[in-house]
């Protein structure tokens, strides 16, 4: 589904990912984890072309987005861009947009979709992160555990083959954490693909079909979620387990 290899990408004189590799295969639930500041935020930005990359490929169903350092035509990136939903930290929803004109709203600028239907998918998508009675609220009337369950809804909304999610839940309240991790781990069952940088450890051991971890703009391990947690291989990897568990 997605093929990463030898990615690297520079701010000015700080390299903040030197050769990074991974694949996503179809249906997978893979975790990234690892210290502030080694480049997992980035990565995500760079799979979604919202970074450019300097040097590596990132191949997306088979087909190059960039392919060694050169990218695929404006008109093919769209196409790629249209097949992966992305969920951040802050959720981002329309402010002046109900719930659910939030969730039709890409679907009929960019899918030219008819309202009829795109007002049924996000009925649909409102049901599976339990929220199909806030429709018609505003953002400012949900908490900040529904608003970021309807950016996951609005992210699904566009029938992604791949959902990359950048710490979904660090902006929230512990009490409101569960709720949004409760709709990741229905989407993992259901085989969705996806990329989740998260700091909830626990969500990675008993969620992600396989973990990586990042360290200084390298993928220093990779492997279950087992081998991961129970049995990690590098300095780096025990050193920050040691810390955070
Ligand atoms: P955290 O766990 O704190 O979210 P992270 O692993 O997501 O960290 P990144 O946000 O990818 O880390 O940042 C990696 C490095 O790149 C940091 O040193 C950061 O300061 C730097 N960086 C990120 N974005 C930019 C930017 N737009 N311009 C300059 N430097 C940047
Ligand atoms: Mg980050």
């Amino acid at each position: 589904m997605l093929k990463v290899e030898g990615l690297c990408k520079r701010f000015g004189q700080l390299e903040v990912l030197r050769g990074v590799g991974l694949e996503v295969d179809r249906g997978e639930t893979v975790a990234i984890i690892g210290p502030s500041g080694s480049g997992k935020s980035t990565l995500l930005r760079c799979i979604n072309y919202q970074e450019r990359i300097e040097a590596g490929s990132i191949i997306v169903e088979g087909a190059p987005m960039v392919q060694d350092g050169v990218y695929a035509g404006e008109a093919e990136i769209r196409a790629m861009r249209r097949k992966m939903g992305m969920v951040f930290q802050s959720y981002n929803l329309f402010p002046h947009l109900s719930v659910k004109r939030n969730l039709m709203e890409a679907q009929i600028v960019v899918q030219k979709a008819e309202k009829a239907a795109a007002e049924a998918v996000a009925m649909e998508m409102l049901q599976k992160v339990g929220l199909a009675d806030k429709a018609n609220s505003y953002p400012y009337e949900l908490s900040g555990g529904q608003a970021q369950r309807v950016a996951i809804a609005r992210a699904l909304a566009m029938k992604p083959d791949l959902m990359s999610f950048d710490e979904p839940t660090s902006a929230l309240d512990p009490e409101l954490t569960g709720e949004v991790l409760a709709v990741m781990r229905d989407l993992a069952r259901e085989h969705m693909t996806m990329l989740v940088v998260t700091h909830e450890l626990a969500f990675a051991r008993e969620v992600a079909d396989r973990v990586i971890f990042m360290a200084d703009g390298l993928v220093v391990e990779q492997g279950t979620a087992q081998d991961i947690f129970y049995n990690p291989q590098h300095e780096r990897t025990k050193a920050f387990l040691k810390q955070v568990l």
